[in-house]
């Protein structure tokens, strides 16, 4: 079969690769009925992650079980099943406080921009549907595996609360992720930081109540004026950088949590200044497969509509444009039919 490897830096070829096998009695072989490009897939893709190997791209996946290995209990062969990016076991201390994604037999999900793809882990690590969902469902079924689960754990870590005032920072994918969260959790009032007009629109769709384009100082400022000076309740950071970080820090009231999901490059912190600003962190990489059965439900009942955030679809083969679009922000989210 044919499946995605980046070989360096915006080298990223849709070339020959073996196909997948059932390695260890916990794993299964799934179909996939869709994947997609991760913002996070865009930092070994600009080089600003080294890459030192051919590395199987894609870590988001939805799609058919294929094959179970002997040791799989939950899920069989023809069932539709959706699974975190970070596979967990599901039964370690870690994962039952619900932090899945510090799993002690923790990996991370590769080879799923591929027709098919092995999961380790099965039991710990994939949901099943009751049915076969219908077929305009699959692109938001496809987002709670990793980008509106990651949206959703911003606002988790950021204790949105309901009525509550919440900032986010980052209007990619994720971001867009956070406010659809930040609304279902009822917040009163959700500003959303974006320069970018198809960006803010989709952001208001989702739920946002206010949206400010000023970026460093300036939004800064705007963001304590739209909050009578106090600062927000609740700050999600979905970027990663020093100039976000220090957003999110800066429009976070005294005693205000901050959930951040950016990967973070170059993100560094002065004690003392942490100290003073009185100011909670929680992040990390998300604890998607404690979310999954709540997402996937409201995706099933319609609830809402994650799947939107998609605004480009192409064939899997053409993966490389994908990529592309996303690097030069011609696109926020790729996705790829198989
Ligand atoms: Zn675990």
């Amino acid at each position: 079969m044919k499946g995605t490897i980046l070989h360096g830096p915006r080298d990223v070829r849709f070339e020959e690769v073996p196909e997948p096998k059932i390695l260890k009695p916990t794993d299964v072989i799934i179909r996939l009925s869709a994947t997609c490009i991760c913002g996070s897939d865009l930092w070994p893709f600009r080089g600003l992650n080294e890459v030192t190997e051919p590395m199987a791209m894609g870590h988001e996946y939805c799609g058919i079980v294929e094959e179970t290995g002997s040791a799989v209990k939950t899920v069989r062969p023809g069932q539709f099943v959706v699974g975190s990016f970070c596979i967990s076991d599901n039964t370690c201390p870690h994962c039952r406080f619900g932090f899945q994604s510090s799993c002690e037999q923790r990996e991370f999900m590769t080879g799923a921009q591929a027709p098919l793809a092995r999961v380790p882990l099965a039991d710990g690590t994939l949901v099943a549907t009751l049915d076969m969902p219908s077929d305009d469902l699959i692109p938001s079924l496809l987002a709670t595996s990793d980008v509106l689960g990651t949206g959703w754990y911003a606002a988790d870590a950021a204790r949105v609360q309901q009525e509550s005032t919440v900032v986010v920072v980052g209007d990619g994918a994720v971001g867009l992720m956070g406010v659809l969260a930040a609304k279902q959790m009822r917040a009163g009032r959700i500003i959303a930081m974006s320069r970018h007009k198809t960006r803010q629109d989709l952001a208001l769709e989702y739920g946002a109540t206010d949206i400010v384009s000023e970026r460093g100082d300036e939004g800064i400022v705007r963001v304590k004026t739209l909050t009578n000076g106090v600062g927000a309740d609740s700050v999600l950071e979905c970027v990663g950088t020093q100039e976000s970080m220090r957003q999110a820090l800066q429009c976070a009231r005294p005693g205000a949590m901050i959930g951040y999901v950016g990967v973070p490059h170059g993100v560094q912190f002065d004690g003392q200044q942490l100290f003073f600003s009185q100011r909670g962190l929680l992040g990390g990489p998300a604890p998607v497969r404690r979310f999954l059965p709540h997402l996937m439900d409201l995706v099933l009942e319609r609830k809402i509509n994650p799947g939107k955030v998609f605004d480009l679809t192409l064939p899997l083969a053409d993966v490389a444009e994908g990529y592309r679009a996303m690097d030069e922000r011609r696109a926020i989210k790729t996705l790829l039919r198989v």
